[in-house]
């Protein structure tokens, strides 16, 4: 049985957002005393041994000496894996079904929008022009996912249920009836070859930084089509706007930028062949990411085990 003390929510976001926070989290866990970062006066900072966290300022953090597990309510951990590197704390990213089945929804809802030629019917529109295209199966239209962890898995099973055939790529081979599935770098140049709509479900990490280059863009066949939902710096951004304006790929759906909110002069927001969503395919949804914080809260006060799931050697 782990000792109870006071738990520190440490964010950068603004008053409103901390405040709503608290209040799902206390509503989710009504045993523990939560507070904010900036309630919690020295003698109470010295207690705390988690902290939850929503884009911490890694400098409040440093201000626990007590520390040992730092949960965050968000999927994505770069910024934390990044600035915790040395720390030896113990990280928790969110992993919620909720998150996987909006993410699901994401993915199927812009496949669909790129399998049915939307972007182009709404610059016929515009052109007052009537030109419908020939119609294509789903079943012929190859989706590649690169990342087959919570989100990746849950979105080719909503795209397979469309009937698309899909191929995941992943760090470990991976076997997942109804699907291809792929790994190491022949593994995806081979993936790359055969896809049509290539959907990014990737961590940001060292390895994954960059590595949709214009080599590996050029590997993709004519006219394929890209969604990416995990992080900006995946791609080369440079060889994304080539690839674009060479036509070699027919349409990107971006809603991760390297700068966000994206800068108003970068070159997306006018590209005729990129739709810019503004970081929108999955919210943490509050209420369930907090009643999972709590029940991994309340194992650590029973058991004193800690479910940490980052590893910071790994990135991710
Ligand atoms: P996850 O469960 O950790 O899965 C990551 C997947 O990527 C795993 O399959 C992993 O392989 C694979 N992977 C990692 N590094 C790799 C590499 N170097 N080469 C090949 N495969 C690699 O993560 P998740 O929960 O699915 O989330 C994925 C990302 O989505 C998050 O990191 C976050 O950035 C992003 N996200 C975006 C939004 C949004 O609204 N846009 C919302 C939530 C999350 P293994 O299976 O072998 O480990």
């Amino acid at each position: 049985m782990s000792a109870v003390t006071p738990i520190a929510f440490v964010s950068q976001g603004d008053a409103a957002s901390v405040a709503a926070w608290l209040q799902c989290l206390r509503a989710a866990m009504p045993e523990e005393e939560i507070l904010a970062f900036g309630d919690l006066d020295e003698t109470r900072r010295a207690q705390c041994r988690v902290a939850i966290v929503a884009n911490p300022d890694p400098a409040q953090l440093k201000l626990l000496p007590q520390l040992q597990w730092v949960h965050s309510v968000w999927a994505g951990v770069e910024r934390l894996v990044a600035d915790l590197d040395q720390s030896g704390l113990q990280i928790t990213r969110l992993v919620d079904p909720r998150l996987a089945a909006t993410m699901a929804e994401a993915v199927l809802a812009w496949t669909l929008y790129l399998h049915r030629d939307m972007p182009y019917y709404a610059r016929q529109q515009q052109a007052r022009q009537w030109q419908p295209l020939d119609y294509v199966l789903p079943e012929q239209r190859r989706v590649g996912i690169l990342g087959l962890g919570a989100l990746g898995e849950a979105a080719a099973a909503a795209l397979r249920q469309a009937r698309f055939p899909v191929t995941g790529w992943s760090r470990s081979a991976r076997s997942i009836p109804g699907m291809q599935t792929c790994s190491g770098m022949e593994g995806l140049a081979q993936m790359l070859a055969q896809t049509d709509i290539l959907v990014c479900l990737l961590p940001l990490t060292t390895q994954t930084r960059g590595l949709l280059d214009a080599a590996r863009l050029a590997l993709l066949p004519p006219d394929a089509q890209l969604i990416n939902f995990a992080r900006g710096p995946i791609i080369d951004d440079a060889a994304l706007h080539q690839a674009l304006d060479a036509g070699q790929l027919r349409h990107a759906v971006l809603d991760v930028f390297a700068t966000e909110p994206l800068p108003a002069d970068a070159w997306p927001w006018s590209h005729p062949a990129v739709t810019v969503l503004p970081h929108c395919s999955a919210p943490t949804d509050s209420g369930t990411a907090s009643s999972i914080v709590a029940a991994n809260i309340r194992h650590y006060r029973k058991t004193g085990e800690i479910l940490a799931n980052v590893d910071l050697k790994r990135g991710y």
